[in-house]
């Protein structure tokens, strides 16, 4: 029998990639979203890369506790895997009952049900934000947290704890496994899903594409002024469809009951530190393009430098990272194109 997987979520960015590779590796998949940011392109998209016209598509608010019940009773679900968040820290600043209310309301109507039906393997996606700007570089998973900044980054924190407290309280019912992503990039080398922002995008690489394609006029890179070998910031790229590997990784890591505790936590980044400025320099020459960027203030709440030790889930996981940025780099132009119909 194979083993079913519900992707809360699962329409948006990296949820469609999830689907993706557990679709690739036997899993069932019952997708869910209550498409407050997203449409289905991306679910269409799944259907032609997996060939799959019949996975199960459900439109559910997870904030709606009898409809995520319903929902479990209605699949035999093996594993959840969590994504149904909101995720704009500026908004989060100006909307703190809105997030607090979506994004833990929604995992808590994803536990309840869990446990109601007797318990679940659970897989949370946390973030590397838990870790603020640390003191030691690369982190472990063993680096403090800090103090979140924005309500965003509090959730993120609270989620981690709500699970570490309901695998504790579940006599080995629920299992639980944080995944803390670094910065995932890029698109499926298909170019048939990848992120979709609505609005103005927040995050680098998409403005990097919308200003190569001619939606945006200029880039600002935010300060070149930090204590960095050439001044902009540093983060850990990674690969969208690596980073989604290694959801199939942790979810066959719980399902075959070899876990070491009953909720473990996993960085899931490269462990190769990238500035802003290398990033942008790379897409220019990977795709054979100049884009127009000037240097702007630094971004309230950025951390200088953080980037992953990822050898836990390298040794533990079995999971590497293994695209090259190049490589990511050409395929999030040639989503960019893509929705663009170039
Ligand atoms: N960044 C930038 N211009 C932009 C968006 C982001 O210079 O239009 C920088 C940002 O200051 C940070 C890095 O790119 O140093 C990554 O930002 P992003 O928002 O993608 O991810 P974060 O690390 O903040 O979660």
């Amino acid at each position: 029998m194979k083993k079913t997987v519900l992707v809360s979520g699962g329409a948006g960015f990296i949820g469609s990639h999830v689907t993706v590779e557990l679709i690739g590796a036997g899993y069932e998949v019952v997708v869910a979203d209550n498409l407050s940011n997203c449409d289905m392109t991306c679910f269409e998209g799944v259907k032609k890369i997996t060939g799959r016209d019949d996975i199960p598509f459900e439109k559910v608010d997870f904030c709606d506790a009898a409809a995520t019940e319903a929902l479990f009773a209605k699949y035999k679900i093996d594993a959840v895997i969590h994504f149904a968040a909101f995720k704009a820290v500026g908004e989060s600043v100006e909307k703190p009952v809105l997030y607090y209310k979506n994004n833990l309301g929604s995992f808590l109507n994803v536990l309840e049900a869990a446990e109601r039906q007797g318990g679940c393997n659970v897989l949370f996606s946390s973030s590397a934000t838990v870790y603020g700007q640390p003191e030691k570089l690369p982190v472990t998973e063993e680096s403090p947290r800090q103090p979140a900044t924005s309500p965003y980054g509090a959730t993120k924190q609270m989620c981690e704890d709500i699970l570490q407290d309901t695998v504790k309280a579940s006599g080995g019912k629920i299992k639980g496994i944080l995944l803390r992503y670094f910065n995932p990039i890029g698109a499926h080398p298909s170019a048939l899903i990848g992120e979709l922002p609505r609005g103005v995008p927040n995050n680098l690489v998409p403005f990097i594409t919308q200003t190569a394609i001619g939606k945006r006029a200029c880039l600002s890179i935010f300060g070149d002024d930090y204590p960095t070998p050439d001044g902009t910031c540093l983060r850990d790229y990674i690969d969208i469809v690596d980073l989604a590997k290694a959801h199939v990784y942790a979810v066959t890591r719980m399902m075959e009951g070899k876990m070491d505790e009953p909720c473990e936590i996993f960085n899931v980044g490269t462990g190769r530190p990238v500035s802003v400025m290398e990033l942008v320099t790379a897409f220019e020459r990977v795709n054979g393009l100049k884009l127009n960027y000037k240097i702007a203030p630094r971004r309230p709440g950025d951390v200088t430098a953080v980037w992953a030790d990822p050898t836990r889930a390298n040794t533990v996981l079995g999971w590497k990272a293994e695209r090259t940025v190049e490589e990511t780099l050409r395929s999030a132009w040639e989503w960019e194109k893509h929705l663009a119909g170039k």
